[in-house]
Formats: structure tokens, C-alpha cells, sequence
């Protein structure tokens, strides 16, 4: 079954246009105290994949006002050389935010060097303080894709309550923030992941699909119910070779009401709340907590 008409589209790059004026007002405010919100992206190795995230990631805070550093070092960099690093940012008073580029090289424990960073630098959100704080609603950083796709849903006014929403994917840094967050807002909340029998089943049910998974088509228009709203997290290579998403995009923007593009969704929101943690941490320092 289709849709009346195809699905419109929530736009990632003009979203995150809105997102990032705010974001430089904000920071011009903070200047006017005499602080400028500062990042810190720190990237250990030569994975090119992770070269081009730190440059955006780079660029999107000298664009919104910002002052960033990026730091390189090679895979050969010891566990102990970066957590003395991460030390060092925790008490650099012009760095508000802390973030290590994931993957790290094999014989780095990454989840030793997240729990390292100051939780009020956290603004990746990946520290367990981050996660047990979003579990519970405490305030905390929200992890900045599920927080961008929560942006994307708000932009459409779409309300959450009483809906069900199916995420597709179980991610410490998407899957389960992501599920977290829409039962946060009164979504009743599936869980899907490798091991789920009936995938079909479960996204059929769905008034808001997630896709976290990372394989091309995961989710077709056979197993979107008309009118839902999909949003597309997944960053793959097609057989051309042309970046794309989980979701099949053409045919499901004939069945979805509201649908992401990849690229041009998730992608640039991700950025974009990172830059809106950033500027947070420093209002909250700036407020005295
Ligand atoms: P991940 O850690 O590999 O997790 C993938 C999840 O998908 C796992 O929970 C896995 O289940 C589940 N899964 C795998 N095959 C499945 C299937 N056939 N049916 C249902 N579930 C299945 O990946 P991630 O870090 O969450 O990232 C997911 C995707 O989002 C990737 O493409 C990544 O590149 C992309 N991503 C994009 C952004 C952005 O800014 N746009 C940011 C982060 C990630 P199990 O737990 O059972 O293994």
C-alpha cells in the first residue's frame, strides 16, 4: 500500500542552518563574559573515514564562532600517553568539550579512555555518567545522533505520546540512546536487532522507524506502514559505490508521510548537536555548575 502522496522530507543541512544560527548567538553571548566554548577532538591513528568526521566536526565550530583544537597522534600513541592527554583536557579551562574519535587503534580500551574525560566535558555523551543520566532523566549530554534525530522529529511537530516507535539497531551510542530518548517522550518503544525473528512484523506496527543498522535496505516499503515516519541513520556504500542509507529510499518515501535523506539527514545533525552540547557545557560552567 502507498501513501497518498510521497513523503516530505525532513532536511538535515536546513535544520541544522536554524540549529547553528542559535548556536552562534549563543556563543557571542558567552564571548561578551569572556568565554569562548571551546572543543577538543582528539584522533589517534590514520583512519581516513575518521579524518574527514574530525575536519567537519573542525570546520562546524570556526563556522559557528567556536575555538576548537584538533589533536593527531599516531596509532602507535600508548593507552596511557592518551589518557594522560585526556587528563590535561579535563583541566584546560579554554576546552569545554572532549571528544576522542572512535574507533581507536586495537590496543586502546576505548571504553577506559571515554570513562577518562571529565563527565562535564562528555559532550559526545558516551560516558556511562552521560547514559545512566539519560536513563534515569537526569540532565546530562544526550549522545548527538539520537539527540539530532529528536531534533528532526520536534521539527515536524510531530508528538510522540502514545506513538509507537520501532529503532532498529542497539548501539550504545545510537540504538539505546535513541530508544531511551522517545520513551523519555512517551513513545512506546520496540527494540530491534540482529537476533529479531520477525523484523517485518515489528516495523509494520511502527508510527516512527529508526534505522541504526549500517547494511543498505534494511528497511523496504513493504515493511513501513503507510504514513509513519522514517528516520535513516545508516551511513553505507551502495554497489555504485554512492553514499546511502538503511532505508530504501525511493520506495519508501512512496509509503512514509516524513522520510530522511542520506546524505543531507542524520549526518549533519549529528555535527550540529555536538556543537549544542559544546556551548551548553560552557553555559553551564559559565552558570556555575
Ligand atoms: P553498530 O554498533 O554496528 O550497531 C548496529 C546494530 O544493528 C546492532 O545493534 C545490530 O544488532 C543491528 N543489526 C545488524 N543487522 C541487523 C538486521 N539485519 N536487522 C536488525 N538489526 C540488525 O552500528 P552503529 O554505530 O549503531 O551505527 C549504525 C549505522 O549508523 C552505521 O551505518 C553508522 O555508520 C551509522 N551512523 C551514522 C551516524 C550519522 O551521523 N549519520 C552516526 C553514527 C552512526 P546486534 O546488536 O544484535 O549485533
Amino acid at each position: 500500500m502507498t501513501n497518498s502522496s510521497p513523503a516530505q522530507l525532513i532536511d538535515g543541512i536546513a535544520l541544522s542552518r536554524e540549529i547553528r544560527a542559535d548556536i552562534a548567538h549563543r556563543t557571542s553571548l558567552l564571548k561578551q563574559k569572556g568565554i569562548t566554548p571551546g572543543l577538543a577532538v582528539v584522533l589517534v591513528g590514520d583512519n581516513q573515514a575518521s579524518q574527514v568526521y574530525v575536519r567537519n566536526k573542525v570546520k562546524a565550530c570556526a563556522d559557528a564562532g567556536l575555538h576548537s583544537v584538533l589533536e593527531q597522534y599516531p596509532a602507535s600513541m600508548s593507552e596511557d600517553d592518551l589518557l594522560a592527554r585526556i587528563d590535561a583536557l579535563n583541566t584546560d579551562a579554554s576546552i569545554h568539550g572532549i571528544l576522542v574519535q572512535l574507533p581507536l587503534p586495537a590496543h586502546i580500551d576505548a571504553q577506559k579512555v571515554i570513562e577518562a574525560i571529565a563527565p562535564s566535558k562528555d559532550v559526545d555523551g558516551f560516558h556511562v555518567n552521560s547514559a545512566g543520566a539519560l536513563m534515569v532523566g537526569r540532565p546530562g549530554f544526550w549522545p548527538c545522533t539520537p539527540y539530532g534525530c529528536m531534533k528532526m522529529l520536534e521539527s515536524i511537530g510531530f508528538d510522540l505520546k502514545g506513538k509507537h516507535a520501532v529503532v532498529i539497531g542497539r548501539s550504545n551510542i545510537v540504538g539505546k540512546p535513541m530508544a531511551l530518548m522517545l520513551l523519555q517522550k512517551n513513545a512506546t518503544v520496540t527494540i530491534c536487532h540482529s537476533g529479531t525473528k520477525d523484523l517485518k512484523a515489528m516495523t509494520l506496527q511502527a508510527d516512527v522507524i529508526v534505522a541504526a543498522v549500517g547494511k543498505v535496505n534494511v528497511l523496504t516499503a513493504d515493511m513501513v506502514k503507510p504514513g509513519a515516519v522514517v528516520i535513516d541513520v545508516g551511513m553505507n556504500r551502495n554497489a555504485l559505490g554512492k553514499l546511502c542509507g538503511d532505508v530504501d529510499f525511493e520506495g519508501v518515501k512512496q509509503v512514509a508521510s516524513y522520510i530522511t535523506p542520506v546524505p543531507g539527514g542524520v549526518g549533519p545533525m549529528t555535527i550540529t548537536m555536538l556543537l549544542v552540547n559544546t556551548v551548553e557545557a560552557a553555559e553551564r560552567l559559565a552558570a556555575g555548575g
